[in-house]
């Protein structure tokens, strides 16, 4: 079953193309004040007047003496001593008309904040002085919206300019990363609509997320880019019962069942590097090892698998003799065992919990990429560390991807196993499924994953790490994931 999207887009923007009106040069985040005026009596703002200080597109048809502007995706349309108002062709009403005073059209100050209120840029009122101030959004993300449509429901995003961006599907969450984007994290919030959950949003250092949860699984989602509006689309369709079982089977025999027989277990670090060390002195290496000499014992006790492993004992391996090792062996499957662990204070330590299983492909975000150069930090402890500084720029490696659906289907049976074996023990770290260039990864010519087994630098899962029996049972859920994927690959599913 497909259960795991992802793809990454680059947009590059374009000139804008509309002249109608000008574009306010204002800074995001800077307050211009709007002209206001007092006509028969009430205090009104000229709706031109808002659109030129957040920069929106407007048309005044003089013929018609409709004046319509432009937000992002949605159109606004007024006309001259008209209550009717339109809002993407659907019809509203104003408590008055907009009235034409010195060529502009003008409506109650008031009445301008609720309908420009929703934009995603700010209009601050000001009763107390009767005057108005826009302020262009500080975030390149907009607003998020939900619609239900007859066969799903539609995301939007609006942009204020065009990112590049990713999105990776793993129900039930659906993640979109902006990157280099800003976010109203209090702000972009939705509950239930249609096939949504909810939507929430986090700012990351250099890059912007927005966290979808969905209500139930979907096809692959269809995502279309609107440069012109920089508007991003997302079409969610409820994913359709597999109607045909029979034809289903047929289409088994096209693919090539692979025979899983050799996998190499990579206990991370050892010898003169103990990897990452906790409070109590627990030390990566050794907690590494032992989940690894459990999973060894269960491999060759369980199955007729032939099971290497990179190191058996305390000693100091570098990270391509690791790949090495596993190429010459010709392995099926490369699993490699870490515990993470992050700097700073006590908070920080004690925020930082959970395991995560990732694999090798560029990192989408900032924990994963930290992640990544906490265990690539070893390379500098090696005899050649200028062996690996002519890789610093290279894109991943092909041969590696080859292999990325079976890593990525590892990755998801592997947080499968955790997440019912290991649940009332060890939480996972976000999607518990993440990505990112780790160089013990690269190079190898077999699905291979990297086990984050927990933080060492978590006052509490550094004693659960220690704990035999919790590696154990570690060592267990691994070897059940391992075997699920035999299952699964060797049926031609
Ligand atoms: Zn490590």
């Amino acid at each position: 079953m497909k259960l795991f999207y992802s793809a990454v887009f680059l947009l590059f923007g374009l000139v804008p193309s509309f002249a109608q009106a000008p574009i306010s040069k204002d800074a995001p985040g800077v307050w211009r004040s709007v002209p206001v005026k007092e006509i028969s009596g009430s205090r009104m703002v000229a709706i031109t007047g808002i659109c030129d200080a957040l920069g929106y597109r407007w048309q005044w048809d003089r013929f018609t003496q409709r004046l319509s502007c432009t937000i992002n995706t949605t159109r606004l349309s007024f006309i001259q001593d008209n209550r009717f108002y339109t809002v993407n062709d659907k019809v509203f009403q104003l408590q008055s008309a907009p009235v034409r005073h010195c060529g502009a059209l003008y409506i109650p100050l008031q009445i301008a904040s609720e309908i420009f209120g929703d934009s995603g840029d700010a209009l601050r009122l000001n009763s107390s002085t009767g005057t108005i101030s826009a302020s262009k959004s500080r975030f390149s993300i907009l607003s998020v919206l939900c619609d239900k449509k007859q066969n799903g429901t539609l995301l939007t995003v609006n942009l204020s300019d065009s990112l590049p961006f990713d999105f990776i599907y793993y129900y039930p969450n659906l993640t979109l990363n902006f990157f280099g984007g800003t976010i109203d994290t209090q702000k972009i919030k939705q509950g239930r609509v249609g096939l949504v959950k909810s939507v929430s949003a986090v700012q990351f250092k250099e890059s912007a997320q927005i966290s979808v949860i969905l209500a139930s699984q979907i096809e692959e989602p269809e995502i279309d880019y609107v440069q012109d509006t920089k508007t991003l689309m997302v079409s969610l369709k409820q994913l359709k019962p597999v109607t045909k079982p029979v034809k289903e089977k047929a289409a088994v025999t096209d693919i090539q069942s692979q025979k899983i027989k050799t996998i190499v277990i990579d206990p991370g670090h050892g010898g003169k590097d103990p990897g990452a060390i906790g409070a109590k002195g627990v030390r990566e290496k050794d907690v590494v090892l032992g989940i690894g000499l459990y999973l060894r014992e269960l491999l060759k006790m369980k199955t007729d698998l032939n099971v290497y492993m990179t190191r058996d004992k305390d000693v100091f391996i570098p990270l391509s003799e690791r790949t090495k090792f596993a190429n010459n062996k010709k392995a099926d499957l490369f699993l490699s065992i870490h515990a993470d662990a992050v700097p700073g204070n006590s908070k920080r330590k004690e925020a930082a919990k959970g395991y995560k299983i990732y694999f090798l492909s560029q990192a989408k975000n900032e924990e994963d990429k930290l992640a990544a150069m906490r265990e690539n930090a070893v390379i500098e402890l090696e005899d050649r560390p200028q062996n690996y500084s002519s890789l610093q720029n290279v894109l991943i490696d092909l041969a590696g991807n080859e292999y990325l659906r079976e890593s990525q289907d590892l990755c998801i049976l592997l947080d499968q196993k955790f997440n019912v074996s290991l649940k009332k023990k060890i939480s996972k770290l976000h999607l518990g499924v993440g990505q990112a260039n780790f160089w013990v990864l690269n190079g190898t010519y077999m699905p291979s994953v990297l086990i984050e087994t927990g933080f060492i630098s978590n006052v509490a899962e550094e004693k659960l790490l220690a704990d035999k029996n919790f590696q154990k049972e570690m060592a267990k859920a691994i070897f059940e994931a391992v075997t699920s994927f035999q299952d699964k690959y060797e049926s031609g599913l």
